[in-house]
């Protein structure tokens, strides 16, 4: 009876959990889809409990509290910090399945049931789960810059990287060929821990958030063989889901970056940029908030660009309010939604909907393109990388090809940002020293409360008139 709830279960936790990416994939069922992936993980840990196997739960009592002590704060931080701690998530699960296929070998060495599926399977778990565990580790570091994010390398890297990862393979095979020799297992153990390392060593930050839904899935298929080394059909389903993921999500971001995988894993794409950002800066033309509300005031029609500035200043509240001074006024506004600004995917549009600004308005980058011509004012807001023209005219700039949003072709443009310092690609915009652009310096949050109380004053102005 235990064994027919436990699969019910898993039934139920594996729909769950295909209906939980399917809402994912739109904003409007998105929490729908958070509701559903908890409670598909919460079926899967009650039929597990229920497992004939377990007599003793008293360490799944310790792990749980311990989980839970490192979990709580894990989900309270910014949303700008997702993704190192959404890699920490990864190494977590890396180091649970490289954990699980060492003890699992240790096991069955004693017992003498290794057969060469069992060991295909440790050694697939063990190579993946700990590559996983270093590398996300590595990423998560230079993400929350504990460690360099620019680009380490040194002559032959690749090839010896590889190297690496080619005697780990060999004495996968080896250990299959022989599961007896158990003086290969550590040798696979070390080689692994030590690539995921040095993967990650010649990727600079910009390329992160790729790299981590890379190792996303890396981190599933670690699951999957998890998965065939304990019978667990419902592991199997899960990380084939996850694995599947988030290597769609890889290729999203390479194709909204004009990029591809050899180039974003062995390119080290942000030391050219260090050195591309050196050149020398043009002047440039700067305004007052009060001038931006004037500019915005007068328009009929405005694009607003959000970038990853806007999240680290929290300023989605104050943007909602230009936004509704503005469209009160009768100015038509939209935002311009780049697949790539911010640090995550989607990042504009979760920041932009807690200030329950209407999706109406968020209007993708292939859609708005066409009719920056006509838009009499673009406010970009912290974004930088996502509308740099050299992308799109400058050969030698290592963005260029990366579709961007046509800031520039609108009449007049006012960027906001803190200073002149580059983007998170390290490179210089010649959208800021334009003739049609101002600057308006300052922090996103401060500058739009300052633009919406001047377009506040100027309407009660006109009302008391
Ligand atoms: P960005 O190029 O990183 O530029 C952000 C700008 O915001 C900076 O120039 C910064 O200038 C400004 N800023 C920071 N804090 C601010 C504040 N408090 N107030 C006002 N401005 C502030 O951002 P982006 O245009 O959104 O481009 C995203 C970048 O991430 C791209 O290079 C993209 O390829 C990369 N990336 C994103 C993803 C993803 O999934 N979203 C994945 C991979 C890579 P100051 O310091 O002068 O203020």
């Amino acid at each position: 009876m235990q064994d027919v709830i436990t699969q019910v279960s898993y039934l139920i936790a594996a729909a769950l959990f295909v209906f939980s990416l399917r809402w994912l994939n739109r904003p409007t069922t998105a929490r729908r889809g958070v509701a559903a992936g908890v409670a598909g993980m919460l079926a899967a840990v009650f039929g597990t409990l229920l497992h004939p196997e377990i007599v003793n739960f008293t360490w799944i009592a310790v792990a749980v509290l311990v989980g839970t002590a490192i979990g709580i704060p894990l989900s309270r931080v910014p949303l700008t910090a997702v993704p190192q701690r959404t890699a920490l998530s990864h190494a977590f699960g890396g180091l649970a399945a490289g954990l699980v296929g060492t003890a699992k070998y240790q096991l069955w060495l004693g017992e003498g049931e290794l057969t060469p599926f069992r060991t295909s399977a440790i050694a697939i778990e063990v190579l993946l789960g700990f590559l996983t565990f270093t590398g996300s580790l590595m990423a998560a570091g230079k993400l929350q810059e504990v460690i360099p994010t620019r680009p380490i390398t040194y002559p032959k890297q690749n090839v010896i990287n590889l190297s690496l990862l080619g005697i780990a393979i060999a004495s996968g095979i080896g250990l299959v060929l022989n599961p007896e020799n158990w003086m290969l297992f550590p040798v696979i153990v070390a080689l692994s821990l030590l690539f995921g390392v040095l993967l990650i060593l010649p990727i600079g930050g910009a390329d992160m958030p790729t790299v981590i839904s890379l190792l996303n899935s890396y981190a599933g298929l670690a699951a999957v063989a998890m998965g065939f080394v304990l019978e667990n059909k419902l592991l199997i389903t899960a990380g084939a889901l996850d694995g599947a993921s988030g290597f769609i999500l890889s290729v999203i971001m390479c194709r909204a970056m004009n990029r591809s995988f050899a180039n974003v894993l062995f390119g080290a794409f942000g030391q050219v940029q260090a050195a591309a950002a050196q050149g020398e800066q043009k002047a440039v033309k700067s305004a007052t908030a009060i001038d931006a509300a004037d500019y915005l005031a007068n328009a009929n029609s405005a694009v607003i660009v959000p970038g990853y500035g806007l999240a680290v200043a929290q300023a989605q509240h104050r943007v909602r309010e230009v936004y509704d001074q503005l469209t009160r006024r009768g100015v038509t506004v939209r935002f311009a939604i780049h697949p790539v600004a911010g640090r995550m995917p989607g990042h504009m549009n979760v920041l932009l909907a807690e200030a329950d600004i209407p999706y109406e308005a968020l209007v993708e980058m292939d859609e708005i393109n066409g009719d920056m011509p006509q838009c009499d004012v673009c406010l970009v807001v912290g974004a930088n990388d996502v509308v740099n023209p050299a992308a799109r005219s400058d050969r030698s700039s290592p963005i260029y090809g990366m579709p961007i949003i046509d800031a520039d072709k609108a009449r007049v443009v006012l960027a906001i940002k803190r200073t002149m310092n580059p983007g998170f690609a390290g490179i210089d915009n010649a959208l800021y020293s334009a003739d049609n652009t101002l600057m308006v310096f300052g922090d996103a949050k401060a500058v739009l409360s300052d633009i919406a109380g001047a377009l506040r004053a100027e309407q009660e102005g006109q009302a008391a008139a």
